[in-house]
């Protein structure tokens, strides 16, 4: 994105209308400059190339090998529009020059267990594949070496493209079966990058991590054996894998023996190694992931220099190379914005580009000694005494009361069926009751107004005074749309996670720490550096607020322990469910005051409790999934029978999670649903689930607005699956990244097509 969000404001600008389309490629080219030369400096021997994308990576490999979606290439767009328009649908009227538009984006689906989404690769029965024109990757490989720096390629592997991929609405076909299709054009492009000079490329095998069915399985072989059959004509090949082990599908490193190196993730997976070194090949090269490309914290050097000598000894010191765990997408650009964190605290830390310094410093300790690095050895064995001893991290009150939960803090005081007849008779809702995720557009008045209170250019009251004008507008918008349960809207929020954290203890905060979370949509994670404590109420004074403002019931919205801890750099010195503890306690404390404030329909966002599951099936993930509903049972159970708790998830894919959901003992649930194939819902069905429920009628994510007929075929097939007093009718999530046109627009629609139901029924 750019240490300033370059990117990000050079995409928006572009969509605007502000900003020309030679400009934005142009901000895209001096973005590449600027990252190769980081890594350049920084004293790293492989420089990754293709690794930049205008929305998602595995987006661009959809038009690297045209298996673009007819429906969005019949309008013709330039290349660039038509990737825009996969990645976040496109929506235009006619004009005299030119035909109307209207194309809904691809599915978006959080890539492993990140909050970084990717556009899944959406297949056809008989897809093609066939090389694009001038591709990617060897046009940036090409730009890298006119400026002096040979680059190593990254690409998304065949295996993992096709597996990661799914077959679209009313297609039937196993993606994976595409493989021989594919595979020419990716050779295509291997030949292609070693003509233009890549002696070495990377490429991404990552669902070597996870439980692969078979027929992944056995797609290795064939795929890594016509890459092998070329031979000469095609560079080495490193194949990455990361977030995870390979010890469950070690079996399948015989398939991939041709390729030069494996990289394996062992920060994650230390234990990996043995097995690893063991199964590579004769002269094959270890890269060995050592350093965290997941979160902030400093690498402690002494333990990565003794894993790189181990695999020195067994291996040689020619076959191991040293890395990042994975890409650095997930993390920061760099510490030296960071002018406000105390300094006690930055000397903990190590974004992207310091990152890429350790690399260095790492392989130089073991290539030409410690004596070499002595002042880098110190500096880092100060560092991480600084904060195993730190008073910030330890808070003894904290302790004290984690020890003293009680069972009955994890249970409402009666089950679903008695709670919610009494919490009906209370809300006396309509049927299919309608309402939204919580947020509205985040303005830019919202913003304009949020950074003068953070410079001090307007005082806590004025900037109290603007809030409360901001929920005021919202709650009429509202009423005139005529939706049933109300929100306050979320204005006082610069994000749902940092908002929380700002409030709490042992949180510390970044300036410019911006991730990626999908195209041009970045978060800031707070970072958990100690013992979690709520010293004040946090959201109670705006929603109680809210309330005096109409009739209808108003839901209150908090952020779930789970969701606040995977949204943070989390601790890496205590277990995440510590962590999680606290903050459910914190987060008990809000409920309960929101509860005594007149608010009754209190809902506790969980969007992070999928994308927090371990990635295999087996103790780790069971264990997971225990402490995650403790932690939520336990910030939402302290409340009456009449209270309804509602939660809210970004994500369908239930199959392998229904027993966590159904655990939760949430009364009424929301879920995104809108973009994938509603037969997800039938584990609901099948598992006779009895609470409430409101699947995702329309896709927020997009600006696209939903016809009322759509949103109603959508309902009507809900229908198929809920019975109709479960049914809750609401947007896919929340609508803080959208503008108001289309989403008073959007929510009209929505409430049409509710109407419509509820004459029937
Ligand atoms: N209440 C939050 C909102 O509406 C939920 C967002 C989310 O699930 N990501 O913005
Ligand atoms: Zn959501």
């Amino acid at each position: 994105m750019g240490g300033n969000r370059e990117l990000k404001k050079a995409t928006e600008a572009y969509w605007g209308g502000k900003l020309k389309v030679e400009n934005l490629v142009e901000t895209g080219k001096t973005l590449r400059a600027a990252h190769w030369k980081i890594q350049k400096d920084a004293g790293a021997s492989i420089i990754a190339s293709n690794d930049f994308s205008f929305y998602d990576h595995v987006l661009d490999h959809i038009q690297l090998f045209s298996a673009v979606p007819e429906r969005y290439k019949k309008y013709n767009l330039s290349q660039i529009d038509e990737l825009f328009a996969m990645g976040r649908g496109r929506q235009r009227p006619a004009t005299e020059t030119t035909q109307a538009v209207d194309v809904p984006a691809l599915e978006m689906v959080k890539w492993f267990d990140s909050n970084y989404h990717y556009v899944r690769p959406t297949l056809q029965e008989n897809q093609t594949f066939t090389l694009a024109a001038d591709p990617k990757p060897v046009r940036e490989f090409l730009e890298a070496k006119e400026q002096g720096i040979i680059t190593r390629p990254v690409l998304v592997g065949p295996v993992s493209f096709l597996h990661l991929g799914k077959p679209d609405r009313g297609q039937s076909v196993e993606p994976i079966s595409l493989l021989n299709n594919l595979l020419p054009a990716y050779i295509e492009l291997l030949k292609k990058l070693k003509a233009a000079g890549a002696d070495t490329v990377q490429i991404d095998e990552p669902v070597l991590v996870l439980d692969l069915p078979q027929s992944t399985k056995d797609a290795f072989k064939p795929a890594y054996a016509a890459l092998a059959a070329a031979g000469a004509a095609i560079p080495a090949i490193t194949l990455a894998t990361y977030f995870g082990d390979v010890v469950h599908n070690i079996d399948i490193f015989p398939s991939i023996a041709s390729v030069s190196a494996i990289h394996v993730d062992l920060v994650r997976n230390p234990e990996q190694l043995d097995t690893v070194i063991g199964a590579l090949a004769p002269g094959q090269i270890l890269s060995a992931g050592v350093v965290d490309g997941r979160n902030i914290w400093k690498t402690n050097y002494q333990k990565a220099i003794a894993t790189i000598q181990k695999a020195v000894q067994a291996l040689g010191a020619d076959r191991v190379v040293v890395a990042t765990s994975s890409s650095l997408l997930h993390t920061p650009h760099t510490l030296a914005s960071e002018k406000k964190l105390p300094a006690e605290v930055i000397d903990w830390f190590a974004f992207a580009s310091e990152k890429a310094k350790e690399v260095a410093i790492i392989a130089k300790a073991v290539t030409d000694g410690p004596e070499s690095v002595r002042a880098e050895l110190d500096a880092n064995t100060a560092s991480m005494k600084s904060r195993a001893t730190s008073a910030r991290t330890n808070d003894p009150a904290v302790k004290e009361r984690q020890s003293k939960i009680t069972p009955e803090q994890y249970n409402r005081l009666s089950p679903f069926k008695t709670r919610i007849t009494g919490q009906q008779a209370h809300l006396n809702l309509p049927l299919f009751p309608t309402t939204t995720i919580g947020s509205f557009p985040q303005t830019k008045e919202i913003r304009v107004a949020r950074q003068k209170f953070g410079k001090g250019e307007i005082t806590a009251e004025q900037y109290e005074e603007f809030i409360k004008k901001e929920i005021q507008l919202v709650v009429k918008e509202q009423e005139d749309l005529g939706l049933d349960v109300l929100v306050h809207g979320e204005p006082e929020r610069n994000d749902m996670v940092q908002y929380f954290g700002e409030h709490l203890t042992g949180y510390v905060f970044t300036n410019f720490g911006w991730v990626q979370s999908y195209g041009s949509r970045c978060v800031r994670p707070p970072i958990v550096v100690g013992d979690i404590s709520r010293p004040l109420p946090i959201t109670v004074k705006e929603s109680k607020y809210a309330t005096t403002l109409t009739k209808k019931p108003m839901k209150g919205m908090l952020t779930g322990p789970i969701t606040c801890l995977r949204w943070s750099f989390p601790r890496d010195d205590v277990h995440q469910s510590v962590q999680a503890e606290q903050l459910a306690l914190a987060l008990r404390d809000e409920v309960i005051d929101l509860e005594a404030a007149g608010i009754h329909i209190i809902q506790v966002d969980e969007p992070a409790l999928r994308e927090g599951l371990p990635l295999r099936a087996g103790t780790e993930r069971e264990a997971y999934i225990k402490w995650a509903v403790k932690a939520f049972r336990l910030s939402t159970a302290g409340v009456q029978d009449n209270t309804q708790i509602h939660s809210h998830f970004c994500y369908s894919e239930f199959q392998d999670f229904f027993h966590a959901i159904a655990a939760l003992d949430a009364d009424v649930l929301s879920i995104e649903n809108s973009k994938s194939d509603a037969k997800l819902l039938r584990v609901f069905e099948d598992a006779a689930y009895p609470r409430h429920i409101g699947p995702g009628v329309y896709d927020i994510h997009s600006p696209r607005i939903p016809p009322q007929q759509e949103i109603h075929e959508r309902i009507e097939e809900l229908l198929k699956w809920f019975k109709p007093e479960q049914l809750w009718i609401n947007p896919d999530c929340g609508l803080k990244t959208r503008q108001w046109p289309e989403t008073r627009a959007s929510l009209s629609n929505m409430i049409g097509a509710t109407k419509e139901f509820r004459a029937k029924y």
